[in-house]
């Protein structure tokens, strides 16, 4: 039979809404309002196959609904694989309020969120992303308690992430030179923020010497004082000669316009959505860059609110970060056996457990 669309079924309708879902597996899309305070969020479960899906609030605003949607479905698919890369026990979601960070009333807007939250059932726990902060969190969490990230709680993730980071750097060397040893290293890092500072810090600890760039020279200076670090220009960080580029400032920084003028034999950084496309995986792999796929590289910030969203001890969340040595070697070894990009292996083998692991009955937390 000749299927007979409706007149509403098109790009940007609920119909298209649900297209797009079954194309990449998410369980879930909530669209939620409350004209009160003006807020409007959709909030995306992409899978509670091994856990309630956990991801941050995204506040942003956003040009159409249609960006806003996009950005949740993307966010939260990555998120699944992020959790299931990291071992931790928790699917992928996101939230993404349409606001103005500047103006809107953010204490209404949050309890509104909490109350959109709590609706959920703790199939989704959310914490802080781009635009929103822990003091914002407070709000969320006089509606519900299924959020994490709280100011009272346990505190600024980013010396995790770059933990995290540091061992993908090291599992990389060791994947290239056949050792993780960092002494006498040179690593250049972009963005010297929460995550690069710190990085900064490790790696100077560890022996490695330092190039690094920062579009805030207040940032720059004070690497450059507490760890020697060499400053060079924003725009040509990417171009200094060094055994690793850190990008640790913002996403899709790594696209047939920069890579090319890559300089060095390994790319692994905190920044999220690092390649501009697919295809820029394989570019890498033709320059033989290895490149430690993002989501396996940043992920020491998940793994750290375990502590306080599946009540981790310390020590466990220490031997996780610990683990993404190993992580990062099993990639690029899957890489070299399926004679793939890395960045596509690890879609693969993350897909692969994920597919493997039992479907939990409800969704809801252990
Ligand atoms: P941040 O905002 O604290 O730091 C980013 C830094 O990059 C800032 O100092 C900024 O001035 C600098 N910067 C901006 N444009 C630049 C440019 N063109 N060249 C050089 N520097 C530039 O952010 P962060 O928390 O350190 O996170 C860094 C990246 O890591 C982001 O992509 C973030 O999404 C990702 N990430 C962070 C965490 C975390 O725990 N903070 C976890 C996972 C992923």
């Amino acid at each position: 039979m000749a299927s007979t669309a409706h007149p509403d079924a098109q790009e940007g309708t609920a119909s298209g809404v649900l297209a797009r879902m079954s194309a990449r597996g998410h369980e879930q899309v909530v669209f939620a309002s409350d004209p009160a305070s003006g807020y409007r969020a959709i909030v995306a479960i992409h899978s509670t196959r091994i856990g309630p899906a956990l991801g941050g609030t995204r506040m942003w605003a956003y040009a159409t609904e249609e960006a806003a949607l996009t950005d949740a479905l993307r966010l939260s698919e990555g998120m699944t694989y992020k959790a299931a890369a990291a071992g931790v026990p928790f699917g992928g979601g996101k939230s993404v309020v349409i606001a103005d960070p500047k103006t809107a009333d953010r204490p209404a807007v949050f309890r509104a969120h909490g109350r959109a939250v709590e609706g959920l059932g703790g199939r989704y726990i959310t914490s802080v992303d781009i635009g929103t902060s822990p003091d914002d969190m407070r709000y969320v969490r006089e509606e519900t308690t299924h959020v994490g990230g709280l100011p009272t709680t346990v505190g600024d993730p980013s010396p995790a992430t770059a933990r995290g980071v540091q061992r993908a750097i090291e599992a990389s060397l060791h994947h290239v030179r056949g050792s993780a040893d960092l002494a006498g290293r040179t690593i250049a890092i972009q963005g010297l923020g929460h995550v690069g500072y710190h990085l900064a810090r490790m790696l100077h600890d560890a022996g490695a010497r330092l190039i690094a760039s920062d579009t805030n020279d207040e940032r720059a200076a004070r690497v450059a004082k507490e760890f020697g670090a060499q400053i060079v220009a924003p725009e040509s960080i990417h171009t200094a000669k060094a055994d690793v580029f850190a990008p640790c400032a913002f996403g899709a920084g790594l696209s047939p316009a920069t890579i090319p003028a890559l300089r060095c034999e390994v790319v692994a950084g905190a920044a999220n959505n690092q390649l501009l496309s697919d295809a820029d995986g394989a570019l890498l792999e033709k320059r033989s860059i290895a490149y430690a796929p993002d989501f396996i590289a940043n992920a020491g910030g998940l793994i750290y609110l375990c502590q306080e969203v599946a009540g981790w001890t310390a020590e466990r969340v220490a031997r996780t970060l610990e683990g993404i040595f190993d992580t990062t070697v099993a990639v690029f070894d899957a890489a070299s056996k399926r004679g793939i990009p890395s960045s596509e292996a690890a879609v693969q083998i993350t897909r692969e457990r994920l597919n493997a692991a039992p479907r939990l009955a409800t969704g809801r937390p252990r």
